[in-house]
């Protein structure tokens, strides 16, 4: 039952080959058998779940089935769960217990899911390696006595899905934390249009560049909860007012020969990545020829400043949404002599270094010296970036690059901030730009770990991006199965 993909699952569950408590179960004693030693969850809500399913099998023999009924996901712990703990993996909300639902998750009891817990992540989902975590790092489940990570910041959701501990996850992607974690866990990760899925509830980081997607183990499972989850919401002053017109499943946009430009980036060419990498892309770009599509090359000619921008943005957003932690309102409280010192303890206290460190970032890049040369010229390079891919696409409909320089590393790796945020090259100037990304496996590498490649699309052509996406996945066929990935 656990290899099941979210679309074969729903087949049996609404024929009644199988129940969505049977599901519930046994994904609630993988949790049991594998989440001590892979980290993945930070609070297990097994009462919820067997409640949500009981409720789905209820539904699903009167004949009310909806779309996602008794399917098992876990939430990334950023999405606020009324009466569940939610902690954004920091001490400072440790004991934080919601009164309110996130649109997101809202949207996923709507459809019918069946809440597991909520799955480990960085810090305020600050980081790539999930390593910033107040409890701890997730482990990703390949070759996973090497201890390798699982990546950040939605590492607990990859973790979870790529183990079989969740069939689908939610996560969120502010500069690529979706993607990169797919890519290393071989999963499809998606980052969907800005604006596309609301960030109500949801734990701010960067509110310019959050984005809500989902994580599955096929492009398939990753359009069905991306239908679940997208939608205009009122209460998102930046949600778009758009109508997402999903195909489940999806159908081949390439072949009988249909004619499509995808373009590859001539910038990334010079960026060093692993062989392995290098072959796989060339590869699959090698395959979408063969069935039809014409390569061309585009220039993005900023894109290599995305990391210095977005690293300054990033921050400078942050500082602004974390100053609402002070011990006042909600979260911890350490006493001071006085409210100052109470802000100072609080927040000395509350938050990791990676936190302090961006908090401190964005407070400098924001101040009057600075805010001209610093924040002022990111935003510029973040307009010609944006600009740059309209103009790209004036040439090509979709386009592919990969979605990290290598295979997964070991969580012990001793590397500093910058050789971090480093990594972030491939994904986040589609964040920066707010179009549709979505990572998808590629194949594996010598050493037999999975790598991701990236589909790239125009500003609400999400539906497009996946459809290229599963032209990839047929050809890398990627076995991805988690008892398979488990060793069982
Ligand atoms: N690694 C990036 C960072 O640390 C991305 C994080 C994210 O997308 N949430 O900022």
């Amino acid at each position: 039952m656990i290899d099941l993909t979210i679309t074969e699952a729903l087949k049996k569950l609404n024929s009644r080959e199988i129940s969505a408590t049977e599901l519930a179960r046994a994904h609630l004693a993988r949790i049991e058998k594998y989440n001590p030693e892979l980290n993945a969850y930070i609070t297990v809500t097994a009462e919820r779940a067997l409640a949500d399913a009981a409720a789905a099998d209820e539904r699903i023999k009167n004949g009310n089935a909806r779309t996602l009924d008794g399917i098992p996901i876990a939430m990334k712990d950023l999405f606020a769960t009324r009466g569940i703990r939610t902690t954004a993996a920091s001490h400072m909300l440790e004991n934080f217990v919601p009164e309110y639902e996130s649109t997101v998750s809202q949207k996923f009891i709507d459809a019918g899911t069946v809440l597991l817990g909520k799955s480990n992540l960085d810090e305020f989902a600050m980081g790539t390696f999930s390593k910033t975590s107040y409890f701890g790092a997730p482990v990703n489940p390949w070759q996973r006595e090497k201890h390798l990570t699982a990546g950040g910041s939605s590492g607990g959701s990859t973790s979870a899905v790529a183990s079989g501990m969740a069939m689908g996850a939610t996560g969120t992607d502010t500069g690529g934390s979706i993607r990169f974690p797919c890519s290393i866990t071989g999963l499809v990760g998606m980052k969907p249009t800005y604006g596309l899925s609301s960030r109500w509830g949801c734990v701010a980081f960067a509110s310019s560049l959050d984005t809500p997607g989902p994580i599955a183990r096929t492009v398939d499972d990753a359009a069905l909860l991306l239908s679940a989850m997208a939608g205009h919401d009122p209460k998102d002053s930046t949600s778009a007012d758009f109508k997402l017109n999903m195909q489940t499943p999806l159908q081949p946009i390439l072949g009988d020969g249909k004619k499509l430009h995808v373009g590859v980036i001539k910038e990334f060419n010079d960026v060093k990545i692993s062989d392995d990498m290098k072959s796989l892309f060339e590869k699959r770009v090698a395959d979408l020829k063969s069935i039809g599509a014409e390569i061309i090359e585009v220039s993005i000619p900023n894109i290599l400043d995305a990391l210095a921008a977005y690293y300054i943005i990033a921050p400078a957003e942050a500082s602004s949404n974390l100053a609402r932690y002070d011990g006042v309102r909600y979260g911890l409280r350490v006493e001071g002599s006085d409210i100052y010192d109470t802000y100072k303890k609080t927040r000395a206290a509350g938050f990791g270094d990676e936190v302090k460190r961006r908090m401190i970032i964005g407070t400098a890049v924001l101040s009057s010296e600075s805010y001209e040369v610093y924040f002022m010229q990111a935003a510029r390079v973040r307009r010609m970036i944006a600009d740059a891919f309209n103009r790209a696409f004036e040439s090509c409909d979709l386009i592919v690059c990969p979605s990290g320089a290598g295979t997964a590393k070991p969580l012990d790796s001793d590397m500093t901030p910058l050789e971090y945020y480093a990594l972030d090259l491939f994904t986040v100037a589609m964040n920066l730009a707010g179009v549709p990304a979505v990572s998808v496996p590629a194949g594996l590498a010598s050493d037999g770990l999975p790598l991701g490649v990236q589909v790239v699309g125009k500003m609400f052509d999400d539906v497009h991006v996946l459809q290229l996406a599963k032209h990839i996945e047929q050809f890398a066929n990627v076995d991805n199965r988690p008892t398979k990935i488990m060793g069982e």
